[in-house]
């Protein structure tokens, strides 16, 4: 028996927004039928005209840093304020916890840190780092999505960076298991040999320190591995516009390869930081107004298959706001929770469709992780996972309601549009306008 209906006027399906009801049996999509076929004998939760009832977002870049660093995020908080911005699946990323998710051990021991602490859903990446090919067969079969590797020094002395004589003995193991390798793409040559002359108060100097040759140069050398090695290969936050050619070029040659990229580079501007706004610094770094219109560009022609939040917390002294040095301070910006409203800001005015949306924060990213068979789209079979939100309510954000444990963002008191009102996991409501479900009802996707 049926037991929970969502009708909306505007529900996004694959190839449209309709009208529709949306029947939900034992936590799955039983049915999508007609707006006026509803049963009366079970729970009916109606939408007005302007709300938007859309698949759960699925968000497979977050640190959510535990065990070990706990004190940067946790899975409790992590997944708290990933529910309050309609987020219903993350995948956990393997460094920054300790131990970092490279073993076979340290993911079972990452797996007993996580396990009743969850409010949505949360899958694990595993990590590729010099001498660890031996692990990845094991960590797979116990249940990673995938593995990540460092092309630069990751900022934790426990997870190593990689060299290509070292992905030239993993990728063969990659292939052999078919396993997507993510590779944070940043070469440390053009970083080392870039010399900013600039005061460290300053973005540009940070800017500088970071050219646009370390990513493209990274892109490059992925691509021709993994044509060599066949290995499927995805690039992570790709904030180098310029990279784009060189990615859209490979593809059609058959290479396999993909890319994601992430709010803050499709939102802020390089040129719009304030002196000393640490807040603002992450790696790739955030560039000029005309790259983000050309990752813009990306993402509508399809070469950008992807956004995802890279949500990278640390406490707040480690961001030095206090001191304002670009180059001391932590990279990273939190921004689960505002990975919606801060696209759809700027999707909206770019004359994208709530369908655009959808396939780049929930379907891709389900595609990406194996998970397309359960989550990512509003169709029969699938986990009842929702997100029901307001695309014209526009909302000042104030960082101290912000969810995650540390609230410095560089989204405090701007102005976005598309406010998150419920959330639902697997037909159960687990965030309601500020409230959230008493228990985590999240599972561990492995
Ligand atoms: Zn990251």
């Amino acid at each position: 028996m049926t037991d929970l209906i969502i009708r909306g006027r505007n529900v996004v399906l694959p190839d449209a927004t309709e009208a529709r009801s949306i029947h939900v049996r034992d936590g799955v999509i039983e049915s999508v039928k007609g707006y006026d076929e509803i049963a009366a004998d079970c729970e009916l939760i109606e939408t007005s005209e302007s709300f938007v009832v859309m698949a759960g977002l699925v968000d497979t870049h977050v640190h959510v840093n535990a065990p070990g660093r706990t004190d940067w995020e946790g899975f409790q908080t992590a997944t708290r304020t990933a529910a309050a911005g309609g987020t219903t699946t993350i995948v956990d990323m393997p460094l920054n916890s300790i131990p970092a998710t490279t073993t076979l051990g340290a993911f079972k021991t990452k797996l007993d840190e996580a396990r009743n602490k969850c409010f949505v859903d949360v899958g694990f990446w595993g990590g590729v780092v010099p001498g660890n090919t031996a692990e990845l067969a094991a960590m797979l079969e116990a249940g990673v999505v995938g593995f990540k590797c460092f092309l630069v020094p990751s900022g934790v002395d426990e997870f190593e960076h990689v060299t290509e004589d070292d992905l030239r003995e993993a990728m063969p193991e990659l292939t052999r298991l078919n396993a997507l390798l993510i590779v944070h793409a940043e070469l440390p040559g053009p970083i080392d040999g870039a010399t900013p002359t600039g005061s460290s108060d300053d973005y540009k100097t940070f800017l500088d320190s970071r050219p646009r040759a370390a990513e493209n140069e990274a892109v490059e050398l992925m691509i021709r591995l993994s044509r060599e090695f066949g290995t499927r290969v995805h690039i992570v936050h790709l904030s180098s516009a310029d990279a784009v050619p060189l990615l859209r070029e490979a593809r059609a040659d058959g290479v396999r390869i993909s890319a994601e990229t992430c709010p803050h580079y499709l939102h802020l501007t390089a040129e719009q930081i304030p002196s000393r706004s640490t807040e603002f610094k992450c790696c790739p770094p955030i560039r000029e107004g005309e790259n983000r219109e050309r990752l813009w560009e990306g993402l509508a022609e399809g070469t950008i298959e992807m956004i995802v939040s890279d949500h990278s917390p640390c406490p707040a002294q480690m961001k030095g706001r206090d001191i304002g040095d670009f180059l001391a301070a932590w990279g990273g910006i939190s921004s689960v929770q505002l990975r919606l409203p801060v696209v759809w800001t700027e999707a909206e005015r770019r004359g994208f469709s709530f369908q655009d949306v959808a396939r780049w924060l929930c379907e891709n990213p389900a595609r990406q992780v194996n998970l397309e068979s359960r989550k990512g789209t509003i169709t029969v079979g699938h986990d009842a996972d929702f997100v029901i939100w307001e695309p014209q309510r526009d909302f000042l954000v104030n960082a101290a309601a912000l969810q995650h444990r540390h609230k410095l963002t560089p989204y405090h008191s701007e102005r976005l549009k598309g406010a998150v009102r419920k959330t639902f996991l697997r037909g159960k409501k687990i965030y309601d306008d500020g409230a959230f479900s008493p228990q985590p009802l999240g599972l561990l996707l492995v």
